[in-house]
């Protein structure tokens, strides 16, 4: 890879694991972009349910993958959102994150054909700055040089727990198991798909939230950037 990847931040692990979340905090405090890769699996997951596209069929996926136009945004409405996403010209940001997307994005992501067909995007915003990476294979696949790997877990309870509240504060009306049930098959989905499974890269930082507070991860995450790029980098 020809270009510098250490001002890449890669935080990985399962769903609801608070990833996104933390990876605002730190991006905001080392300025730095977000990229919220899941985002973009879910905007093409959105866009084939939409248009019946059955989440088997690979060739079509693939074809719908590269012809959408997604465009992640800061947020533009402080309505709790973290990020703005756009598709084909509608704001979804809010759209993607139901439980039907829930249902589905993980048979939706496991395809190969879909999975390139996101990659150069990926890529290109590894390429252009420092940001912060959220996603299942960042450190593994798409950026596998990041100057930082975290791995983000915690138990499949305290992400129901925490899965739950967001909904909830959504309006939306779950039950803790049912929510507990959608993340471990999507668990059991994403971590024994042949491609790009989700797994911690061998090089990664693996840190357990159960039991901490976001200001706990993101102080975590930044002393290891600290240690790791040297003070001129921290400072910008
Ligand atoms: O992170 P989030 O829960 O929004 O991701 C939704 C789904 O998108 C994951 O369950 C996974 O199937 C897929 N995904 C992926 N690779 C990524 C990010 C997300 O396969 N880098």
């Amino acid at each position: 890879m020809d270009h510098d990847h250490r001002q890449v931040i890669a935080i990985d692990g399962p769903g609801a694991a608070g990833k996104t979340t933390v990876a605002a905090a730190v991006a905001n405090h080392l300025d730095a972009l977000i990229f919220d890769t899941g985002a973009i699996y879910r905007a093409v997951t959105l866009a084939a349910l939409r248009q019946d596209i059955p989440t088997s069929d690979e060739t079509e996926l693939a074809d719908l993958a590269r012809r959408v136009l997604i465009e992640l945004r800061p947020p533009s409405i402080e309505d709790g959102r973290l990020v703005d996403v756009w598709l084909d010209g509608e704001d979804v940001s809010w759209a993607i994150r139901t439980p039907h997307i829930d249902a589905n994005v993980s048979a939706v992501s496991a395809h190969p054909g879909v999975r390139t067909a996101l990659l150069a995007v990926q890529r290109a915003i590894a390429d252009s700055a420092r940001v912060v990476m959220v996603g299942r294979d960042i450190g593994t696949v798409v950026v596998p040089d990041a100057g930082i790997k975290i791995y983000l877990d915690a138990s499949a309870e305290e992400r129901a727990r925490r899965r739950v509240v967001d909904l909830q504060d959504k309006g939306i009306d779950v039950t803790f198991d049912a929510v507990l049930n959608d993340l471990q098959a999507r668990d059991a989905y994403d971590s024994g798909r042949e491609t790009a499974p989700l797994r911690a890269a061998d090089d990664a930082v693996v840190i357990a939230s159960d039991g901490k507070t976001v200001a706990d991860v993101v102080a975590e995450i930044e002393t290891i950037a600290r240690q790791r790029w040297d003070a001129a980098m921290v400072a910008r």
